[in-house]
Order: C-alpha cells, then structure tokens, then sequence
C-alpha cells in the first residue's frame, strides 16, 4: 500500500541530508523575523523592495476587506471577477506596455496555464535547463514534447532550434532564481525571433526591481509572452501574464489552472494596485538595494567568499555538497542570521549553496553583521 512506504522514503530523505523542515514565522516579513527560534536577521525572503509589510499595502488591503470582503468566492468566469481585478489588470497592461494582461492566482499556475493552453501535439518546447520547477511542469502537463538546453547556452539552443520544422515555444526565467544572473538577451531575442519560435519569459525576480521604474529583466514588448509575479518585490500574492489580445483571451478560453480555480481575492488586487504605484515611484527603494548589492559583493570578493556571477538582489554562495551549505546555513543560525541552503533536487547535485537574498529593507548594517557571520564560517569550514 502506498501510504505503507511512506516512514522509509522520508527516512532516506533524512539520511540523505535533504530532509526539509519549515520555520513557524509569527510576524510580517521584515529582515528582522519573529520565529520560534527567537528573533532572526533574515537574508532569504523575496520581498526584494520591502513592500511585503508596507502600511500603506495593508491599509489598502483592509479598506478593500470592507468593501469587497475576504474570499473571492469563485473563478473569473463565473463571479469572482471584480473591478478590483479588472483595475490590476489595467494598471499592469499600462505599466509594462502591452496590449494585455491577466492575472493568475500564482505564478506556479500562471506558467502551469500558458504552457498547457499554448501549445499542442507537436509542438517543441525548449527551456533552460535551471528554469523554475514551473515551467518545467507546464511542459510535462502540456501537450508539447520538452528539450532543455544548458543554460544560458545560446550555442546549444541553436542547435536545438536548426533541424525544427513544426511550432515551437522558448521559454526561460529572466533571473535566474537560484543563481541570480539574467536571460541572455541579447541572443536569445534574435535566436527566437530568427526560428520563428515564441518566447516566453519568466520575469518572477526581475519585474519590480530591474530596469526603468522596476519595469523588469525585459521591456515586455520585446517578447510576445511576458509572464511575472506579485508575490515577490511587489509584496503581495498572484501573478499575470503580459502580452497581445489574442493571447490574454486564448488563456481566458483555455488555461485551465484560471478557469478551473478561485480568483484571488480582490483585497489582494487591490494592495497588489498601491503596490504597482510605489515600485514605479519608489526609486531610493531599488537604488538603496543595488548599493547594497555592490558592497555586499565587493566585501565578500575580498573576503574569499564563493560568490557567483549575480548582479541582482539574489546573491548565492556555492558551497558544493548538500552537507556544506546545510552546515554554513546552520553555522550563520548561531549568529542569529537566517539563509536557507539550497540542495539538490532544487539545483544540480555537486552546486548546492546558500542562497543569500538582500532587500531594500536591510540597512547597510544588517549586511555587514552577515559579512562578518559569513568571514568567520568560512574561516572554519572549507568551501
Ligand atoms: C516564485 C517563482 C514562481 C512561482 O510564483 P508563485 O507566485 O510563488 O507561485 C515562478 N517562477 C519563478 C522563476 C519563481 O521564482
């Protein structure tokens, strides 16, 4: 009986190192977190811009709880569908410039729904190889057959992409979530546009915090699908695709994970609307991040630390074995600091690391407590 083998797989997980365990957080996202540890610096939230606890998100959210109450209490097509939503929609299509946009109730559905509802039997799928796990479950649940290509390999994509007669479909993170650098592109716009095949862009770390206002990794028109999340910098939860008419009203017809799902609730949209406002006005936000994204690096080159090529708030340390980054994650809780080691199956065995995230929270002093914490580790262990 399956559920008689369960207590064996989650034995071997342990023994493998890979067993997880989730913290209980009884405060907002703010670097410095209530846990049931006791207070921790933490260095791996998403909030990228510090918007996750912003009064003014939270005012938005409890004038709209009153007006429009807490659940949406159905699907976009049937009645959770408000002027909220409708709104969101809007601000968003005018933000990032395209004729469209639509919102999903996560950034796991929404690539869940353009990957399944977009393509047919036949069809080719190519992704990057460390694409987020959903997109990679898009293509399994779609009706395209999946090629990954190594990443950032624009060489190994080409090939890819020369013998294909048939509809095909790009698609890629536009930061990469594990390891922080960029799409590349500068081949990958051309490569794609030369095959005729259609580009899609995951922009979950990028959109709020790159380019002009936080508009994202990529000018949105510069790709037919643009897809981003409102869970990460923008604060809230959700997220949308971005992109012409007729694609937003064929995922309306056809992604199931919108029709067959609750909507959001519009308290959310309504928050994730004053949120959109402050990123595009905010810009001491993104300018006191990426400064301290340069002297995080900066100290840490010096310092000997295992850095790699990032120049976005997601800032790993390559560590190696599962053990390692498990061993400096728990050597960084004796400081009192908070960063989750990510081990295999989340990235490549032999490339585990701590995946150190900086916010425009943090001060300049909370960064060099971490940089101290992190000296002395390495000083004791190995990389
Ligand atoms: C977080 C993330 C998602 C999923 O978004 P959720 O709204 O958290 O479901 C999708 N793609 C990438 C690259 C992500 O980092």
């Amino acid at each position: 009986m399956i559920v008689n083998r369960l207590a064996a797989g989650l034995a071997q997980q342990q023994a493998l190192g890979l067993y997880r365990r989730r913290r209980i957080v009884s405060g907002p996202q703010t670097p410095v977190l209530q846990t049931d540890d006791g207070e921790l610096l933490s260095f791996c939230s998403n909030d990228y811009l510090g918007l996750a606890a912003d009064p003014r998100l939270v005012a938005a959210l409890t004038q709209a709880a009153r007006r429009y109450g807490v659940g949406a209490g159905a699907a976009h097509l049937i009645s959770g569908h408000t002027a909220a939503h409708q709104a969101l929609e809007e601000a968003l299509a005018a933000f990032v410039g395209t004729e469209r946009v639509l919102l999903f109730s996560t950034g796991y559905m929404a690539n869940l729904g353009v990957l399944t509802a977009l393509t047919r039997a036949g069809d080719l799928i190519l992704q990057d190889r460390l694409n987020h796990a959903s997109l990679l479950d898009g293509a399994r649940l779609s009706a395209g057959r999946l090629r990954r290509y190594r990443h950032a390999d624009m060489d190994h994509l080409q090939r890819l992409l020369a013998p294909i007669t048939g509809a095909c479909l790009i698609a890629s993170d536009g930061v990469f979530s594990m390891d922080g650098d960029c799409a590349p592109y500068a081949r990958l716009i051309p490569l794609a546009r030369a095959h005729q095949a259609t580009l899609m862009i995951d922009d979950a770390h990028g959109f709020g915090v790159l380019g002009t206002q936080g508009r994202g990794s990529i000018d949105a028109t510069q790709v037919p699908i643009y897809m981003a999340t409102l869970g990460k910098a923008v604060g809230v939860a959700g997220a949308f695709v971005a992109g012409s008419a007729d694609l937003i009203e064929t995922l309306i017809q056809q992604a199931r994970s919108y029709v067959y799902t609750t909507a959001m609730p519009a308290a959310l949209a309504e928050a994730a609307c004053v949120s959109l406002d402050i990123l595009a006005t905010e810009d001491w936000r993104r300018t006191h991040l990426f400064e301290l994204i340069r002297f995080f690096r900066h100290e840490a080159r010096l310092a000997g630390l295992p850095l790699m090529s990032s120049e976005t708030p997601v800032q790993p340390l390559l560590l190696g074995s599962a053990d390692q980054a498990s061993a400096w994650s728990q050597a960084l809780l004796q400081y009192r600091i908070l960063v989750s080691a990510i081990r295999p199956p989340t990235v490549p065995q032999g490339s585990a690391r701590l995946r150190i995230t900086l916010s425009a929270a943090h001060t300049k002093a909370q960064v060099e407590q971490l940089l101290t914490a992190l000296t002395h580790i390495s000083r004791q262990h190995h990389v």
